[in-house]
C-alpha cells in the first residue's frame, strides 16, 4: 500500500486507541507513534533515495531489513529483555501502539499488486501476498499506470476514504 494509506491507517489506530481505552497517554504522542510506526518499514525508500528505489531491480521489500517482520520482532524482544522494567512500564502503551502499527503495515502490504512481503525474510526471500501478484511493467511509469487501473487501487482509495471519514466524523 502507499504512504498516504499507511498514514491514514496510522491516524485511525491512534484515534481508536484514544477513544476506546482509558489510558494515560499524551494524545499527540499517540498519533506521532502510530503514524511513524505505520510507515517505518518503508523509511528506507527516502533514506536510500528515490533513484535507487525506482530501479526495478531494487525492491526494498526484498533488499531492506526494515521490511522484514522478523527484524522488528527481534528488536521488540531485545527491548523487553534489555530495558529495565521501570523504564519500560511508562512506555508500554506506546510500544504496544508501535507494534500494532507495524503489524498492520505488514498486513496491508500483504495485499499486493506487483510486490508482496517477505514474511520470513531474510531467510526466505519469497514475496507473499493474499492477492495474486501481477508481473511488474517494463518501466516504473508502466507499473504505476497498470496499478491505477487495478481493482486493488480502487480498494486502496476506498480504504483511504473510509479512514478519512472515520477521522473526520467519529468523535
Ligand atoms: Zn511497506
Amino acid at each position: 500500500m502507499t504512504t498516504l494509506t499507511h498514514i491514514a491507517v496510522g491516524a485511525v489506530i491512534a484515534k481508536t486507541v484514544l477513544s476506546g481505552h482509558n489510558i494515560h497517554t499524551d494524545p499527540g504522542l499517540v498519533y506521532a507513534v502510530a503514524i511513524l510506526f505505520s510507515n517505518l518499514p518503508d523509511i528506507d525508500v527516502p533514506i536510500f533515495g528515490i533513484r535507487r528505489t525506482i530501479r526495478l531491480n531494487w525492491n526494498h521489500r526484498i533488499h531492506s531489513f526494515l521490511h522484514f517482520p522478523l527484524f522488528w520482532v527481534i528488536l521488540l524482544v531485545a527491548y523487553q529483555v534489555g530495558v529495565p522494567l521501570n523504564i519500560r512500564q511508562p512506555l508500554t502503551p506506546y510500544i504496544t501502539i508501535a507494534g500494532i502499527s507495524l503489524g498492520i503495515h505488514f498486513l496491508l502490504d500483504s495485499i499486493g499488486f506487483n510486490r508482496g512481503i517477505c514474511w520470513f525474510g531474510p531467510f526466505i526471500k519469497r514475496q507473499m501476498s493474499i492477492t495474486r501478484l501481477v508481473p511488474e511493467g517494463k518501466t516504473v511509469m508502466a507499473s504505476c499506470l497498470q496499478y491505477t487501473k487495478s481493482m486493488l487501487f480502487k480498494m486502496e482509495v476506498a480504504i483511504f476514504i473510509g479512514c478519512s471519514l472515520y477521522l473526520l466524523v467519529r468523535r
